[in-house]
């Protein structure tokens, strides 16, 4: 039966067009002020929405509401209400007021909250954004909201993200008006986040603990095919497979994301979702739900969809790639270069800025994407290495180069570099797009930032890039203010010519995945911040903290509380794979190899009585190998305990996130290294969870 998408799109949406439909007009437009501008909220206004929200809601059938945050995990949340309240005769009515609309309280202290909470208040607050959509997912009407403490810290993602975007808003404005730019109200930033994820059977699943409790592997031993064929990559879909995806599409697109873009990655049972993009708080939202309908969509099919950064090993792990740019409310992409000389005079100070940017906190990007499941990934020849690095494409280094030297630019044979004489040349995406060994790319009209792991929300990337960013043009702003008229293109042009000289060494359109650029990397003065407790030590450093504070992002205790709670997650993820390592290994494993080995004996036996001369040497090669791999594994599960339990000894967090990271990890690699290799000579009826072969090629 064939669907009619545009009416199934947003339907599940309370969307512009419902809000003109079901308000007042007047309710409606101060409703558009307050989301357009961030003006505050009246409560009649408020109360005329919930009104609104609340008929729209019943009529799609939905019963509850609730206030959907993020807290500090990657996760989001969410206490549902019934829109019932009792009449006193023993009736009800159906009730939703603007109070409950805008603020809610959740009894939420089981939330990491990085001790802010002890200091500050025992419960929070959610309060209702109304620049995110209000949405119904199981006739419940979910209210997208903001989540902090009664004095006002943050204890969630959402608010330092809406904070990010307000000072690169305040700050992007200010330097527009001194480039003589007097239309532009507000800018945004954009973003399109490209998911990748894995699809495995929920049978194969529900047998393997590590994939259970750790959403990876941590033994297994390579299937005989792995992904070196490149058959995988944009292969034609499998129908188990297309019609998860179309199913996926169809309720995503209920809830007004628009999932554009689907289709096989490198890994064998590795796959794509690319949205298109939006503003960067309905795009975290989006992504936060495309995670969570990801994995319900697949239960339904009978499978398991795995976010994990890398759920295998020896094959590609699963990452975002997060698409960012900024744009006007005048529609003008302050990333694209434009046509006319004025276009690219704010393109080239636009783009100097974000280059400045990355090579000034690029400790501090690294640190957003930091987690112990993206440590596998980064630096791994799959994915980016943890060396921040920009990707400009020749044909607009050759711009910059020119702009450095004062030279004219002849590349095309079109263009002066004397600042706005002449256009420059339409950089055509198939121009910049073809390093995909790079961190952060410029494809075009926009940055690619392609560190991000697949789990993890794209807030905390987003919150950096735009607090970085928002700093450089505050810095611009500085330097260009009171300049007249007259002598503002020599200005720009010497801002330019400096900050390019200043920061080129981020700048590398070579291949990322070498050891030569290690090395260069090092020469040029780049961070190499490999493992997440080593990025994350420099998260408070005085340079970072001042960013982070001076731009109102974060207080120092909401950032020291972020701190911790990422360093919490770290060595609480480590501590759970350790654990479970033991137990696949101890419970289920060792107890398989005797099990063959008794097998292996009693045929040897059985053999001799009945020719008493023959050979068992195969069998006692067997023997011999599973016992040595078997001692080594009793070995290794004693020295996996004592660093373990070193690990959570420590006193402090950051050296117990170390003595995980430089002790414990190597100990499970050794562990894995044995247990592989007793897999691979066990028979497959023996062997108490599903192989490698059959986990990534059985759908
Ligand atoms: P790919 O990177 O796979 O070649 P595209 O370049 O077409 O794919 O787009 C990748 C993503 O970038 C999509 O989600 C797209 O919507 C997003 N995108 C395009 N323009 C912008 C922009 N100005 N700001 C943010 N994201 C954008
Ligand atoms: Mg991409």
């Amino acid at each position: 039966m064939a669907q009619n998408i545009p009416e199934l799109y947003g339907s599940l949406v309370f969307n512009d067009k419902i809000m003109r439909t079901k308000l007042p007009k007047d309710m409606y437009k101060a409703l558009k002020k307050t989301i357009q501008n961030g003006s505050h909220l009246e409560l009649d206004v408020a109360n005329s929405v919930a009104v609104a929200m609340k008929e729209w809601a019943i009529e799609n059938g939905a019963t509850h509401y609730t206030h959907w945050f993020q807290p500090m995990t990657n996760f989001t949340a969410e206490k549902h209400d019934s829109f019932i309240s009792p009449t006193g005769d023993g009736q009800i009515i159906m009730d939703f007021s603007g109070k409950e609309l805008v603020k809610g309280e959740p009894d939420a202290s089981s939330f990491p909250s990085g001790g802010l909470r002890a200091t500050f208040e025992a419960r929070g607050y959610t309060a209702w954004d109304p620049t995110s959509p209000a949405f119904i997912k199981d006739r419940t009407l979910y209210i997208p909201t903001a989540f902090c403490s009664y004095s006002g810290e943050a204890l969630d993602k959402k608010t330092p993200l809406l904070r990010s975007m307000d000072a690169l808003n305040t700050q992007a404005l200010k330097l527009l008006r001194i480039l003589g730019n007097t239309e532009v109200r507000h800018v945004t930033t954009t973003v399109g986040p490209e998911q990748e994820y894995f699809l495995v059977d929920k049978e194969l699943y529900n047998q393997r603990k590590d994939l259970i409790f750790c959403g990876r592997t941590l033994i297994g031993a390579p299937a005989p095919k792995g992904q070196e064929m490149e058959d995988h990559y944009f292969g034609t879909l499998k129908p188990r497979i297309s019609s998860y995806m179309h199913d996926l599409d169809e309720e995503l697109w209920k809830l007004g994301i628009p999932a554009k873009t689907k289709h096989n990655e490198v890994a064998p049972a590795q796959h794509e979702l690319a949205p298109v993009f939006d503003t960067t708080n309905v795009s975290v939202d989006h992504n936060q739900l495309t995670m969570e309908i990801m994995k319900k969509v697949a239960d339904k099919h009978g499978m398991v969809c795995l976010l994990h950064e890398k759920p295998f090993e020896g094959i590609n792990g699963s990452g975002k790639h997060n698409n960012w740019s900024m744009s006007t409310d005048t529609g003008v992409n302050l990333l694209d270069p434009g046509k006319t000389p004025a276009e690219n005079i704010q393109f080239l100070v636009f783009l100097t800025a974000v280059i400045k940017a990355v090579d000034d906190y690029a400790d501090l990007l690294r640190i957003s994407v930091a987690s112990a499941g993206n440590d596998h990934r980064l630096g791994a020849n799959e994915a980016p290495p943890a060396i921040v690095s920009i990707f400009l494409g020749d044909e607009l280094m050759e711009v910059l180069s020119s702009i450095e030297k004062d030279e004219f630019f002849t590349g095309h044979g079109v263009v002066q570099m004397d600042i706005g004489a002449k256009v420059l040349p339409h950089f055509v995406k198939d121009n910049t797009d073809r390093n995909r060994t790079s961190p952060f790319a410029f494809t075009g009209n926009k940055f690619e930032f392609r560190m991000l792991g697949s789990s993890s929300s794209v807030a905390s990337p987003n919150i950096i890039l735009n607090t970085a960013v928002a700093e450089v043009l505050r810095q611009f702003a500085n330097t260009l203010e009171g300049v007249s008229a007259g002598e503002i293109n020599h200005a720009v042009h010497k801002l330019l010519k400096e900050t390019i000289t200043a920061h080129k060494r981020i700048i590398f359109n070579g291949n990322g995945y070498t050891d030569e650029w290690v090395e260069e990397a090092q020469r040029r003065g780049l961070y190499n911040l490999k493992a997440t407790p080593d990025a994350l030590e420099m998260f408070i450093s005085p340079k970072n903290e001042a960013l982070l504070t001076g731009h109102n992002i974060f207080t120092k205790g909401e950032l020291y509380s972020r701190y911790e709670i990422k360093l919490e997650n770290y060595i609480k993820t480590l501590h759970i794979e350790s654990n479970t390592m033991a137990e696949i290994i101890r419970k289920d494993l060792l107890p398989s190899i005797t099990q063959y080995m008794e097998q292996v004996a009693r045929t040897a036996s059985l053999k001799k009585s009945v020719i008493p001369d023959i050979s068992v040497s195969c069998e006692a090669a067997v023997l011999t190998k599973l016992t040595s791999l078997s001692e080594a594994m009793t070995a290794g599960l004693d020295a996996l305990k004592r660093d373990t339990d070193t690990a959570e000894g420590c006193t402090d967090i950051l050296s117990s996130a170390k003595t995980y990271e430089s002790i414990v990890l190597s100990d499970m690699e050794n562990l894995r290294k044995s247990a592989d290799e007793a897999e691979a000579m066990l028979p497959e009826n023996i062997l108490p969870y599903p192989t490698y072969g059959r986990l990534l090629f059985s759908i």
